[in-house]
């Protein structure tokens, strides 16, 4: 499903980030990015929804390279993809049912199809008492399930997570990464990034850790790969 050959990534000012990445994902795994802050997990998944472009060598999804995606078409291929980062990204004037229907809002749906899709999704991620709550009145976790629920909202093929439990106490995180499972185990291709190697171990999911700007061992349920 997802394709990395040979690829580098140098940023402007010479900083080489990742060098001759080969990688293969299939459509349905479960794969977490682990390694030092500063590895190159974040850029790794940015290549992937085309937010940066390699340096050298190509990424494909499905059978296309990534790189020779229009530009005005990107928002197309984007939709591939659900984000969610270390922070929230929430409005805060708006309730946790605004905070979704929003995003179905931007993409035209009418009032009928989102007081029919919002409840459905909040009740996935376990927040549906919650829908007229306010951002600040909900713990960090929940609000992690709101974005969560967000991202989940179009229904896409593969979820991106970086450091998703990156500001969470180590309950909330586990329970996050509880949901990332369930979301898995409904058929949604789920890649992570984090630096917490001890959670991600205890999934029993492919680990995938990235050290000096390559793959140093890519494992499955304990076993290495690489
Ligand atoms: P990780 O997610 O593993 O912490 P990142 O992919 O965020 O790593 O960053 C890898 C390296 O690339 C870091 O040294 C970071 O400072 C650098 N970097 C990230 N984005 C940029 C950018 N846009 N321009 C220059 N350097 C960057």
């Amino acid at each position: 499903m997802i394709r990395f050959e040979n690829v580098t990534k140098v940023y402007p000012g010479n900083i080489s980030v990742l060098r001759d990445v080969n990688l293969r994902i299939e459509p349905g795994e479960f794969v977490s990015f682990v390694g030092p802050s500063g590895a190159g997990k974040s850029t790794l998944l940015k290549l992937i929804y085309a937010e940066e472009v390699p340096t050298s060598g190509e990424v494909f999804f499905g059978d296309r390279a990534i790189s020779s995606i229009k530009r005005r078409l990107l928002p197309y291929y984007r939709r591939n993809f659900g984000t969610v980062f270390q922070d929230f990204k929430l409005l805060s004037q708006r309730t946790v049912f605004e905070n979704i229907a929003y995003a179905l809002e931007i993409a035209g749906k009418t009032t009928a199809e989102i007081h029919e899709e919002v409840p459905q999704i909040l009740d996935i991620v376990g927040l549906a008492e919650k829908s007229n709550t306010y951002p600040r009145q909900l713990s960090g976790g929940e609000q992690q399930r709101v974005s969560l629920a967000r991202a989940l909202i179009h229904r896409p093929s593969v979820l991106i997570a970086d450091e998703p439990a990156g500001n969470l106490d180590p309950l909330s995180a586990q329970e996050i990464f509880r949901l990332l499972t369930e979301i898995n185990n409904m058929g949604t291709t789920v890649l992570v990034a984090t630096h917490n190697k001890s959670i991600v171990d205890g999934l029993k999911r492919r680990v995938v850790t990235i050290g000096n700007g390559t793959v140093v061992r890519d494992e499955r349920e304990g076993k290495y790969v690489v």
